[in-house]
């Protein structure tokens, strides 16, 4: 099976991107997975700290380690926005493939300085594991928000992501280029949709070459994610919208079944909303 390294080398080659969609439960794993062995393209799950302190941190690792085993698929698990080096150290020594180390938060000289300490912690434990760092600000939550934060001052300059590569020595970079954590109300009723500094992608790549990762890829318009992908975006998370289909999906389950007390027979339909979600995604990810 190819490492995830040589998945990403690949897709630049091939012009596609892959999916990374974030789970907190079963229903979610169970549902990104049933999509992407249907179509048969590797997939990233990832979990936030938050995501990970309800799973459980090992337990996440031993879901997605017996997928890959028992299928022989190419399935990889991302610990996804981490702040601390603790926690950095608690997904290495679970077996996590990858690591999202954001200090984005802090001033630039800091953020190098952290992510850098994290990198060389985490490689000592597994020297394998892909290490991504954050500049700019893409906001914070996927969740729906009211009203869209105002990102323009955050977004990342092909000259600091350079800088930001050569000093800390990252495998993966998580520009600022337009996207945003979380939707808009307007976005989940389709109503408008995100759109991407698109030429920025492009100067980003040129100036870090690096595999780059769109964050808050959730309610981006499709024409843009394409071009995303074209201008060299590697990895594309997914939070927002797959947890808007589990929540409508289970709310619909709950109210034609008032007397049903089964989660397996409640839930299947929920695993399925979810995954025709994730489908439609990764199919426009990997040019399918
Ligand atoms: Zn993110």
């Amino acid at each position: 099976m190819q490492t995830l390294r040589q998945i990403l080398d690949h897709s630049s080659q091939g012009g596609v991107a892959v999916g990374h969609f974030n789970v907190s439960d079963l229903v979610l794993l169970k549902a990104v997975f049933a999509a992407a062995r249907e179509l048969q393209v590797p997939v990233i799950v990832g979990a936030s700290e938050g995501e990970r302190a309800f799973l459980g941190t090992r337990q996440l690792a031993a879901l997605v380690r017996s997928l890959r085993d028992e299928f022989d698929f190419p399935i990889f698990l991302n610990a996804d926005h981490t702040h601390s080096l603790a926690k950095a150290l608690e997904a290495a020594h679970a077996g996590y493939d990858a690591i999202v180390f954001d200090a984005s938060a802090l001033p630039f000289e800091e953020n190098v300085r952290q992510t850098r300490e994290a990198l060389h912690a985490v490689k000592a434990i597994n020297p394998a594991m892909l290490v991504e760092g954050e500049i700019g600000d893409i906001g914070t939550g996927s969740e729906i928000h009211d009203t869209a934060p105002d990102l323009t001052a955050g977004l990342t300059s092909p000259d600091q992501a350079r800088q930001f590569v050569e000093a800390t020595g990252v495998d993966i970079l998580a520009p600022a280029v337009g996207n945003m954590h979380g939707m808009l109300h307007s976005m989940v009723l389709g109503e408008t949709r995100k759109h991407l500094d698109i030429e920025r992608i492009a100067q980003i790549k040129k100036a870090a070459r690096v595999p780059l990762t769109l964050h808050g890829g959730s309610g981006t318009d499709d024409n843009d994610l394409r071009q995303a992908i074209s201008a060299g975006i590697n990895i594309i998370h997914m939070n927002t919208e797959l947890r808007v289909a589990w929540r409508q999906a289970l709310d619909r389950a709950l109210a034609q079944q008032p007397q049903e007390i089964v989660p397996y027979k409640l839930l299947p339909s929920v695993i399925e909303s979810v995954k025709q979600v994730t489908s439609a995604r990764l199919r426009l990810f990997n040019r399918m």
